[in-house]
């Protein structure tokens, strides 16, 4: 978004007339039409030259654009005419012809069948589908083509063409106002923008040629999927126009927290404890795997509290590719020790110099708080 001014668009003063604006929009607007301009630029010239004048055009849009500047107006009111989709775009067009030939409807195709809609879906998996990859039955409530008039909406299958709007699906409605002509164009009512209409309508589908059937569709989510990721299945959306392709139908995969494992990428980051004496002397352990396999790992001695240790392979697969599993290993202090254990506590203590204390300082290492997060890979 330009945050070029509406007035500078218009090469006007802030302080512009009702009939200065509407000049200098009338004479632009046929300099950059699309139509007459081959400039590269011309036709985004053209929807900001639109654009501001719609605003500068009505009295009220205009005192709001003055009071809150323009990229606090635009931001404010953003669909309300940026982008230009859909009907309702105004503009005045009394003086030279009609440039909606051109640009009804925001440049979406105003004659000829519609393709259908696309559709979004959310789907929640567990971390384990997602690292392996699974398939999920889903429920699609869509439009599909009428299996009776083969979409064509008709019990003949012939159709006629629309005397509302003359085969163009769209019609133009013409309103004076105190600027002068105001069209807006709107989807044909009569053919639903289709253009045509059904010879005999078709009882199945009421003459629209679409039925709404619900339907079971196996989704193949590929392993190493993550949340936020879509995947496309062609075709699947809502039923286009005879003779126009289908919308397709994107599932958005949700992947629900594991309480053993987070993902980072494609690795599977899981803690595990052990007491300080295995931190010093070091240790074997068995860890389990996203798979529930047991896997035996061995911790160095005198490993520094919160050290990841690496288990190649039984991280995320993703095309072919495995990640790691890292254990992050975490030095627990017993809360409890039994009476020999707090003898060789004692002596340990006396061993290494310190003094004892019974107010000791045990919570000093709080859990994630270590410094030491060197990474072995
Ligand atoms: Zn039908
Ligand atoms: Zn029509």
């Amino acid at each position: 978004m330009g945050s070029e001014s509406y007035y500078d668009v218009l090469g006007l003063p802030r302080n512009a007339t009702e009939t200065d604006i509407k000049k200098a929009y009338r004479n632009l607007a046929k300099k950059y039409h699309p139509d007459v301009c081959k400039d590269p630029g011309a036709e985004e010239k053209f929807k900001s030259i639109n654009e501001a004048y719609d605003v500068l055009s009505d009295e009220t849009k205009r005192r709001q654009y003055d009071q809150l500047g323009h990229d606090n107006f635009t931001n404010a009111s953003k669909g309300n005419y940026s982008g230009a989709g859909g009907a309702g775009f105004n503009a005045d067009f009394s003086g030279f012809g009609d440039i909606f030939d051109f640009f009804g409807g925001g440049g979406r195709r105003q004659s000829g069948p519609r393709e259908g809609d696309d559709m979004l879906m959310r789907i929640q998996i567990t971390l384990e589908e997602a690292v392996f990859g699974t398939q999920k039955e889903i429920e699609v409530m869509h439009t599909e083509s009428c299996p009776d008039c083969d979409g064509t909406g008709s019990a003949t299958k012939k159709t006629t063409t629309c005397s509302k709007c003359g085969g163009t699906g769209q019609i133009k409605q013409v309103k004076n106002s105190i600027f002068g002509q105001m069209v807006t164009q709107s989807t044909c009512p009569t053919c639903g923008g289709r253009g045509k209409i059904p010879e005999t309508p078709c009882k199945k589908c009421n003459g629209t040629g679409r039925t709404k059937v619900r339907r079971q569709v196996t989704v193949n989510v590929p392993a190493g999927i993550d949340s936020g990721m879509r995947l496309r299945m062609e075709g699947y959306g809502e039923a286009g126009d005879y003779g126009a392709r289908n919308g397709d139908l994107y599932i958005e995969v949700y992947v629900v927290a594991n309480p053993k494992f987070d993902r980072e990428d494609d690795n599977l980051i899981t803690q595990y404890e052990i007491s300080p004496a295995q931190a010093v002397l070091g240790c074997e352990v068995e860890i389990e795997t996203i798979d529930r396999k047991k896997v035996m790992l061995k911790v160095p001695a005198g490993i520094a509290y919160g050290t990841r240790l690496r288990i190649a392979g039984e991280g995320v697969r993703r095309r072919g590719n495995y990640g790691n599993l890292l254990v992050r290993i975490v030095i627990a202090t017993p809360k409890k020790v039994s009476s020999a254990e707090r003898e060789l506590y004692e002596k340990l203590l006396k061993a290494e110099g310190n003094a004892g204390s019974s107010s000791s300082s045990k919570d000093d290492e709080k859990e994630g708080r270590s410094k030491k997060r060197g990474i072995f890979k």
